[in-house]
């Protein structure tokens, strides 16, 4: 990737050193609607400091709140964005790039007109620019889209491809590398890694982990991230929490991904089928069955890991030595039957239910137990075969208990 990033900028570079145009050109080919439309996505969509950018025929239009009365208007200009996204800084990738422009009101009314004036329509309230006022303002716009060009041309960042992987490059990192963390403890990584390849993963300061199929971006929150990083059996830092997270939302990003593998198709039709009309708590009755689906096997999934996990982290203690010798026994017996009842748990899956037009929903569990096919799929595909029923099964864990409960007199 970072390759091919460098190979296609200096390919754009060359032609314009070997063919000078004086000049000619005050107005040079405008940033592509696409490069435009991509930046104003994710900056609307991923939280790219107090920015905000708005394509207005065909132009851009940069916007950089900088009072609080300022934002609530800049909010409301976002069309594809979580509100959230607004208060929450980026590490200045694009300090450079859009520059902060005090006559951003007049020129936004001068666009609007001069389109309206362009296409020959009548301006209702408005007055037509004059040929000077139209000259003086069409060169401040030329200047501020020729900055917002060069700048995004010496980031590398002057197509979308090279855009996107400048601004993942970071969250890629932090997902990768606790992925490669969760491998060396010998959890079931490779679905992860099929997630960090095909699909956009984003960090987010505020609102809850998700997984967006219509953006391919599964969002994990910054607490998520934190409490994952440099994870350890040994550590008690609460990443519990954090690892069930990152699995059920992959366990999304993936059957997003898969779905049109004709196995997994039939996997999730088969699922959705088995939910249809399933009862939930409460007497309710399910009738978003795609829902609990979606969230059964997510749930299932981030489940067993994270109980897995929390039998090794009671194995790992007891083979370091941190329990009394005298202990030992109970505490390994603690952790078999822990285990076998966690993996005995069956149902899962859930839907929102109750509200009005998406306000005052709930989430209501389904008391039906997944199906089998399901079941099989998530067990051998997503958890390889890794996190079994009985404890018995797991062939790490009985290594873990022998060093526990080896004689002393062996380390002397
Ligand atoms: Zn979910």
């Amino acid at each position: 990737m970072t390759e091919r990033t460098h190979k296609d900028t200096a390919a754009k570079a060359e032609p314009t050193k070997r063919t000078p145009q004086p000049e000619q050109t005050p107005l040079p080919v405008a940033p592509s609607v696409e490069n435009i439309l991509m930046l104003q996505r994710l900056i609307g969509n991923q939280a790219v400091g107090r920015m905000l950018v708005s394509d207005l025929t065909s132009n851009i239009l940069v916007r950089q709140p900088s009072r609080d009365a300022e934002v609530a208007p800049s909010k409301s200009l976002q069309t594809l964005t979580d509100p959230s996204s607004v208060s929450v800084s980026y590490s200045g990738i694009y300090k450079d790039i859009l520059a902060r422009n005090e006559k951003r009101a007049a020129l936004l009314d001068f666009r609007v007109r001069l389109a309206t004036v362009q296409r020959g329509e009548e301006l209702s309230g408005g007055v037509a620019p004059s040929q000077e006022e139209i000259e003086s303002l069409q060169m401040e716009i030329d200047q501020l889209d020729s900055r917002i060009r060069m700048s995004l041309t010496e980031l590398g960042m002057d197509s979308e491809e090279q855009l996107r992987s400048v601004m993942e490059a970071k969250p890629k990192k932090e997902f990768a590398s606790f992925i490669d963390n969760a491998a060396k403890y010998g959890m079931p990584v490779k679905f992860l890694r099929t997630v960090l390849a095909n699909y956009h993963i984003k960090i987010i300061n505020s609102g809850d982990d998700n997984v967006q199929p219509t953006l391919d971006t599964m969002s994990l929150s910054r607490d998520t991230m934190d409490t994952v990083e440099n994870f350890s059996p040994l550590l008690p830092f609460g990443e519990s929490a954090g690892i069930q997270t990152i699995f059920h939302e992959s366990t999304h990003a993936y059957f997003d991904l898969e779905s049109k593998d004709p196995n997994t198709a039939k996997i999730i039709e088969t699922g959705q089928q088995h939910y249809k009309d399933a009862p939930l708590k409460m007497g309710k009755v399910a009738d978003d069955p795609n829902r609990v689906f979606q969230e059964a096997a997510a749930s299932y999934v981030g489940h067993r890991v994270v109980s897995w996990w929390q039998i090794f982290e009671m194995l790992s203690m007891a083979a370091s030595g941190e329990i009394p010798s005298d202990a030992i026994a109970e505490w390994v017996e603690d952790a078999k039957k822990q285990y076998n009842e966690k993996m005995s748990r069956q149902i899962f899956g859930y839907q929102e239910t109750g509200g009005f037009f998406g306000f005052g929903t709930s989430q209501t569990e389904t008391t039906r137990a997944l199906p089998d096919s399901l079941r099989i799929f998530l067990d051998t595909r997503l958890l390889e075969g890794k996190i079994p029923n009985e404890f018995e099964q797991v062939s790490g864990f009985q290594e873990l208990v022998r060093q526990a409960t080896q004689p002393a007199e062996a380390f002397q």
